[in-house]
């Protein structure tokens, strides 16, 4: 079943999820005006799925159950599945600035893997809860949040050495038909607007904190849980134009003793998996922040070209102007290539999950999250100081100002004063605003801090195979100015272009039932 955005917001008018959203209780989530641009923006993922054009990037066959599902809530097979996702992405955020959903996508990708791994390890039998709970969600087209990043208290210590236990989420008890959870997710997006949670760990767990290793599925509204929020974009501001219909609800959400039924149960202190799954799920995330930052990137560049001519000036005929703009295209097709990169260069798992190569994924977060701030200077560069000096919209409309404003601002005759101050308050929207700065965060720090991502590559990268590299070519080199080899054990033209391991390109036309690559645990003991 797809459902529309209409069908979204009534689904959701039927749940009863307990909201705050500065300070006022709210009492229908899909009514409210200040979650409106949130509701809006997760519609899109709806609606575009229905939308004939769109087809072939927002539906995917389901190989689990043979059934056609909304691509953010697929389950990845092959590089084309990771490159239409990353289509997608791109797609739904150039339209909607964040839309959420594809959190969704990256959270069950992780679970498919982590599951049949833990299930292969272990003889038990998680991964086929985990599917059943997923052919659920995706008959119901359900839109998820990731509740993952946990308050986290004092950074320094571990979770079980907190002075307060609920900074991260544990579980308090467990009983015969489930387990009861409490502590805080500190950022969720999207919290108050969606149907249920996957509550995940945010980082590796050691066997002390076991009862931190949890994951689960609850649905908003169970009992105990509590989502204070703040708007989502900027409703109801008339200078707003982008963000007052699209934009991201960020949410805590404190569950206070919730019960939570075995069959919604994931990881239930197996802390050994923690760590796995936190790094599969930021992998697939990373991979999915490329495709939406690009798309963000996208109404940067729009902008500035509207901007530049609204100040009666051309990208064609001024070449600093060009340059800037070919400066922020570099920077976002740049960075998008990675995506591209990590989906092709990806490599498949036993579960039959292809997962996106982790050296450009994270070099891809590391470039956008970094050169979110050079994508906004270059927009202001080309842009000028009106983005921000403008008056506001109510003096559009007042008979004293009005026109001396329209006449005296005027660039030229063919642009009105009115396209030019829409195009400006569009690019203070994206670039200047409040919700500007939550577009630089986010990309910053959404899927993990800067040092994650430097971790994470320095992690995946072949380093060994550079250092071979270069020894055999340190011997080679010895070997012509004295005649024989550094090492003994080497043999002369081993390293030659010949002798040498063809590199193996990707496999374009992959086979989904073939050549999985086993994932390494680190947790797991070498001798077991
Ligand atoms: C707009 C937005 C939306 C988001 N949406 C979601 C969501 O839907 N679901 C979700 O689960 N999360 C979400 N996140 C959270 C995101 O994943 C985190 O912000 C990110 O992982 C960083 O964690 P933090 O914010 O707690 O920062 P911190 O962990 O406090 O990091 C701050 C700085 O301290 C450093 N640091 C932290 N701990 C240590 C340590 N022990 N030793 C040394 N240095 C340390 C970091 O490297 C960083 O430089 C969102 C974030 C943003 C900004």
């Amino acid at each position: 079943m797809f459902l529309s955005s209409d069908g979204y917001r009534e689904s959701l008018r039927a749940l009863r999820p307990r909201v705050f959203v500065d300070g006022e209780r709210i009492d229908s989530v899909a009514d409210a005006p200040v979650l409106a641009p949130g509701v809006n923006a997760v519609g899109l993922t709806y609606d575009f799925a229905l939308d004939e054009r769109y087809r072939p990037l927002m539906i995917a066959d389901q190989h689990t159950s043979g059934t056609e599902v909304n691509r953010m809530l697929h389950i990845n097979r092959t590089p084309q599945d990771l490159i239409n996702k990353l289509e997608a992405v791109r797609l739904l955020c150039r339209e909607g600035g964040c839309v959420q959903r594809y959190l969704n996508h990256d959270g069950f990708n992780a679970l498919f893997q982590v599951t049949h791994l833990m299930d292969a390890e272990n003889g038990t039998d998680i991964h086929a809860r985990f599917l059943a709970y997923l052919h659920e969600v995706q008959e119901k087209d359900l839109t998820l949040g990731i509740a993952m990043t946990d308050g986290k208290g004092d950074r320094s210590l571990r979770p079980h050495q907190q002075s307060n236990a609920d900074s991260y989420v544990h579980i308090k008890e467990r009983r015969k038909d489930g387990i009861v959870i409490r502590g805080a997710k500190a950022i969720v997006t999207g919290a108050p607007y969606m149907h249920e949670f996957l509550v995940m760990p945010c980082r590796n767990m050691t066997e002390a904190d076991a009862d931190f290793a949890v994951c689960c599925a609850v649905p908003v509204d169970a009992e105990g849980i509590t989502i204070v929020a703040r708007p989502a974009g900027r409703p109801g501001n008339p200078a707003a134009k982008f963000s007052g219909q699209y934009g991201q609800s960020t949410g805590v959400v404190i569950f206070d003793d919730v019960f939570v039924p075995w069959d919604r149960v994931f990881l239930a202190g197996e802390w050994q998996y923690s760590h796995l799954l936190t790094r599969i799920y930021a992998t697939h995330h990373r991979h999915s922040c490329i495709g939406a930052r690009a798309g963000f990137g996208d109404l940067l560049i729009g902008a500035g070209v509207l901007m530049t001519e609204a100040n009666g000036l051309s990208t064609e005929t001024v070449p600093h102007l060009r340059d800037r703009m070919v400066e922020l295209i570099k920077i976002v097709e740049g960075f998008y290539a990675t995506g591209v990169a990590a989906s092709v260069y990806g490599f498949q798992d036993p579960s039959g999950n292809f997962q996106p190569d982790g050296v450009f994924a994270n070099v891809g977060k590391l470039l956008l999250a970094t050169q979110i701030y050079d994508m906004q200077r270059l927009a202001h560069e080309v842009s000028g100081g009106l983005i921000v000096t403008l008056p506001g919209p109510d003096e559009d409309h007042n008979p004293e100002t009005a026109g001396d404003l329209a006449a005296m601002l005027e660039t030229r005759p063919d642009v009105p004063h009115e396209k030019r101050m829409a195009v400006a308050r569009m690019m203070e929207d994206l670039t200047a605003s409040d919700e500007a700065g939550w577009y630089s965060v986010i990309s910053l720090h959404g899927g993990g801090s800067p040092e994650a991502m430097k971790r994470e590559i320095y992690r995946y990268y072949p380093i060994e195979d550079r250092v071979e590299l270069v020894k055999k070519l340190i011997d080679r080199g010895a070997a012509a100015v004295e005649g024989k080899s550094v090492s003994r054990d080497r043999q002369l033209a081993r390293c030659c272009p010949v002798g040498c391991q063809v590199p193996e390109t990707p496999q374009l036309n992959f086979d989904p039932d073939a050549s999985p690559v086993a994932l390494a645990n680190p947790m797991k003991p070498a001798a077991e």
